[in-house]
């Protein structure tokens, strides 16, 4: 027992020993070098409220502000993208309530996300009108190859003495996981042409230190690391596919902070103002999970939310059995819900990618729509041959109606065989259009049929009562 309890008070002691060097090794302020800490979200997607997994924005702040954030000079928040698609609270707004409750923050530059697009372009000038900070996006150019008024490659900012120059990209994917208009108006350069000339005039206009926020997933911002590193960037940060990084690549720091406010990663930087250099930086992720919050940011939130119009949450059907986001269910609900709005359509596809939850159980709401589908979409309708649907089914994986399947052969509902070369009346979301390339497919007449693809479920719910006695579940077996 003794032999025990002297090892233990060894080990302890070794331990303190351990500790009191490492403090001992940070690195202290002086007059040249500069502590500066980067405090980093992105895909925040319009998660002002707590869930289950995080404590939302209020919950965020008030980890922060025991951080030290809003004491001294020496905090930068910075977000990769994707601000505002999301729940009821940020999309019916379209971002206003997001942009609203960043700014009380004290964000300070944002990197352009692919979905930062999805309320329209016109939209997303206003809230950049509306940002305290600027949007950042150094590889974006309208269509004839010119700047956008409402975004910029970079921007400096001074912190704790040191002036700090960030860059920002979006991803290459801003084309192809947004809307149609977006798509048709603007334009990508490469990451590498972008960033080189985004460091250049960021060094020219006299930034000391280079950060780079990003909406590019890690196996991106990986492929992109060793030019950041030849271009003395620090810090990257990165966005989109919704991870968790840390690692370094050749001197430079790799960040994510995954999704949904759930976390963040706060960065460490030592700056040596005379020798220009970085001397010391680490980084760390931290959960954000639901508990105490920022008083004045919680109600900030809470006035957004009693700004909701009440009908938004008025009953407009019940379902007894939660239906999943890739379920047979989801695509006879969307099927019947979206031929009633466009009533010539033979065949409905549709992608779960743009579905951002399951049908919960339960009352169904205006509101509940726009919490399962937050992007803005028209459903549109074409031909497309028999060969082409199967091709598209095929490849894509959609889900989708007016077709039963088996054993890889199709019929359409009224028990006739699909045939390859006739031609069928397809509907689908602006979403699906761009994102499975049918707007490649040449001779391809697309006309509107329903302006809102949430309003007409919202419609065709009001128009077949369901109750907790008569509920939908039953509408949404096979045929
Ligand atoms: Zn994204």
């Amino acid at each position: 027992m003794r032999k025990f309890l002297s090892i233990t008070a060894g080990l302890l002691f070794l331990w303190i020993a351990l500790r009191t060097f490492q403090i001992l090794l940070l690195p202290i302020e002086t007059e040249t070098v500069r502590h500066i800490v980067i405090l980093y979200t992105n895909d925040v997607h319009g998660h002002l409220e707590p869930t289950s997994t995080s404590g939302g924005l209020a919950g965020m702040t008030h980890r922060w502000r025991k951080e030290g954030l809003g004491e001294g000079d020496r905090f930068l928040l910075l977000d990769g993208g994707d601000m505002w698609t999301g729940p009821v609270l940020s999309t019916y707004f379209q971002g206003e309530s997001t942009v609203d409750v960043m700014n009380a923050i004290g964000y300070r530059a944002v990197a352009l996300g692919n979905h930062d697009l999805d309320f329209g372009l016109e939209t997303l000038r206003q809230r950049a009108r509306q940002a305290h900070f600027p949007l950042l996006a150094a590889n974006v150019r309208d269509k004839n190859g010119n700047p956008l008024d409402f975004l910029s490659p970079f921007t400096i900012i001074q912190v704790n003495h040191v002036r700090v120059g960030i860059l920002g990209l979006t991803t290459n994917e801003l084309l192809s996981d947004t809307q149609a208009e977006a798509a048709e108006n603007l334009r990508l350069i490469s990451y590498e042409e972008a960033l080189r000339e985004a460091a250049a005039q960021a060094r020219s206009a006299g930034a000391d230190l280079l950060v780079l926020i990003s909406h590019l997933c890690q196996a991106e911002a990986y492929r992109l690391a060793p030019l950041a590193a030849e271009q003395g960037i620090a810090v990257l940060g990165g966005g989109h596919c919704h991870e968790i990084v840390n690692d370094t690549v050749n001197g430079t720091l790799l960040v994510q902070s995954g999704a949904f406010a759930d976390g963040y990663i706060r960065v460490d930087v030592y700056f040596d103002l005379a020798a220009k250099r970085v001397v010391e930086m680490n980084a760390t992720y931290r959960r954000n999970l639901p508990g105490k919050s920022d008083e004045s940011i919680r109600s900030r939130i809470a006035r957004w939310r009693a700004a909701l119009p009440a009908e938004l949450d008025q009953p407009i059907g019940y379902l007894r059995q939660p239906v999943g986001r890739e379920s047979k269910e989801m695509a006879r609900l969307l099927t019947l819900a979206w031929q009633s709005a466009c009533p010539t359509a033979e065949i409905i596809l549709a992608t779960s990618r743009y579905i951002a939850q399951p049908v919960p159980a339960g009352p169904l709401t205006p509101a509940t729509w726009l919490d399962i589908l937050p992007t803005n979409n028209a459903l549109l309708e074409t031909f497309l041959t028999g060969k082409q649907i199967i091709q598209l089914i095929e490849s894509q994986r959609p889900l989708y109606g007016g077709l039963l399947e088996k054993d890889g052969r199709y019929w359409l509902e009224d028990g006739t065989p699909l045939k390859l070369e006739a031609r069928y009346r397809v509907v689908f979301p602006e979403s699906v259009y761009i994102r499975y390339g049918l707007r490649e497919l040449a001779d391809l007449t697309i006309t509107k049929c329903a302006q809102d693809w949430r309003q007409a479920i919202v419609d065709w719910l009001k128009s077949h009562p369901t109750s907790p006695e008569q509920p939908l579940d039953a509408l949404l077996q096979e045929p």
